[in-house]
């Protein structure tokens, strides 16, 4: 089966790879992000399919909201600027003659988590993305639950854990990630008056009190949050990537001893397979055929 190229655009880099039908990453190249964004990611796209002309087509993962029908972006922050509006796929296949797919990264991550990592073979999962933000991607019956009339479908960041909460970047209050995400919890170590890493305060908590109680409160969150999914989804396993998976070791315990009283039906919970390389991976899932 022919190859394909994955593409994992994010506010600090672009990931460009070539990727086989069985998830081997053939060739893969990083190149900061530059603005203006669309003619330089079609500019190095352009380079790498001279290079790898057998590529068929070109899945493309991106931060924001994405259409994944017309293949253009709704929404991006600042971080993409100049990013909103753009008809990726549209410009793309024009411009290469290949077949273009685009979708959201973190649910490019539950995709490659599902077909070829910590889920493998399974039907429907969910996956969080515990990064700087949170992201969510849903897998359903094999296929990625996304899209919407604002391409919002799986934004399981922003639904609510505490309603009068802390302040979001959605311009709502107490929204899942400013709770559960690398940003949440080092608001709350500030907030607690400490100086320290997120990591740092998962290391001290067993010998520290005040980490203890952090810890706790993240992984309490952390357990609502996965609950609340399993009601609605009732998915066959939970899959936990990102930067803060990482540092499972210190809190899986805890997770799951707050966890299991507040589950409707027994989960499985596992940490994910793929770290960086998850986006490039779900990206090239796009349009890789028969997966
Ligand atoms: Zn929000």
């Amino acid at each position: 089966m022919a190859n394909v190229m994955g593409v994992d655009i994010g506010g600090t880099k672009i990931r460009l790879g070539i990727i086989d039908a069985e998830g081997n990453i053939l060739y893969d190249e990083k190149i900061p992000t530059q603005f203006p964004l669309y003619p330089y990611l079609e500019e190095n796209v352009l380079r790498i399919l001279a290079e790898f002309p057998d590529a068929e087509a070109i899945g493309i993962g991106t931060h924001g909201f994405v259409d994944p029908k017309e293949g253009r972006i709704i929404f991006s922050t600042e971080a993409l600027r100049g990013w909103t509006g753009t008809k990726v796929k549209a410009q793309l296949e024009a411009a290469s003659g290949k077949r273009v797919e685009v979708e959201n990264d973190a649910n490019c991550a539950a995709l490659a988590e599902a077909k070829f990592g910590a889920a493998k073979g399974l039907e429907r999962v969910v996956c969080l993305t515990l990064g700087t933000g949170l992201g969510g991607g849903i897998i359903w019956d094999g296929k990625l639950l996304s899209g919407g009339p604002n391409g919002g479908a799986a934004e399981l960041g922003h639904l609510t854990l505490y309603p009068r909460g802390a302040d979001c970047a959605c311009g709502r209050k107490g929204c899942y990630e400013q709770y559960v995400s690398g940003t949440g919890i080092q608001r709350r170590i500030h907030e607690a008056g400490l100086e320290m890493t997120p990591l740092e305060m998962f290391q001290s908590a067993a010998t520290d009190e005040q980490s203890n109680q952090l810890l706790e409160a993240f992984t309490y969150d952390l357990g609502i949050v996965i609950s609340s999914l399993q009601a609605a989804f009732d998915m066959e396993m939970l899959v936990i990537g990102g930067g803060v998976s990482e540092s499972a070791e210190y809190w899986w315990p805890q997770l799951i001893r707050q966890l299991e009283p507040l589950l409707l039906n027994p989960l499985d919970i596992q940490t994910a397979k793929f770290g960086n390389d998850a986006g490039i991976l779900g990206a090239a899932l796009l349009v890789l055929k028969g997966k």
